[in-house]
């Protein structure tokens, strides 16, 4: 798909970025965690903290604390809005499909992203890739410390 340079649409992405920033969902350090892991972007000084609990391998209580940039908490909290109650599978997709929008012109999957394609514009800048991936690299991070754990 070609980038849509619609005004209307990059004022929309900036309003949802924004109504995540301002009013982050899901953001509670779960209690009880089946696992909890903490990112830190040194370029940024964003932070993040990712808690959840696990359940027949499908993530039944998902919590993302923060601080930082407007770009690294908003996709924090657009990640736990989607991922919330998912399946470990339909993470490892989201994951992709997020990673695959935020390189260079990756293709964009509008069904698997939902709202995430708002932080689409992020991609032009190096930078700011760093702030959007933050959440997603701590989760799986944290996922992959609770599949070692458990191995
Ligand atoms: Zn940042």
């Amino acid at each position: 798909m070609s980038d849509r340079n619609d005004p209307a649409l990059e004022d929309l992405y900036r309003e949802v970025i924004l109504d995540h920033y301002r009013r982050p969902r899901h953001k509670h350090h779960v209690e009880d965690p089946t696992i909890a892991n903490r990112g830190f972007n040194p370029v940024c000084g964003d932070q993040i903290e990712v808690s959840l609990r696990l359940a027949d391998n499908r993530l039944v209580d998902l919590g993302v604390e923060g601080q930082g940039c407007s770009i690294s908490q908003a996709s924090a909290s657009l990640m736990a809005e989607r991922l919330a109650g998912c399946t470990l599978d339909e993470v490892d997709q989201v994951n992709a499909a997020f990673k695959r929008m935020m390189v260079g012109d990756g293709e964009i999957d509008e069904d698997l992203l939902g709202d995430l394609e708002a932080l689409r514009g992020a991609r032009k800048f190096p930078v700011r890739v760093k702030c959007a991936t933050l959440a997603w690299n701590t989760l799986q991070e944290a996922l992959a410390l609770y599949a070692k754990r458990s191995a």
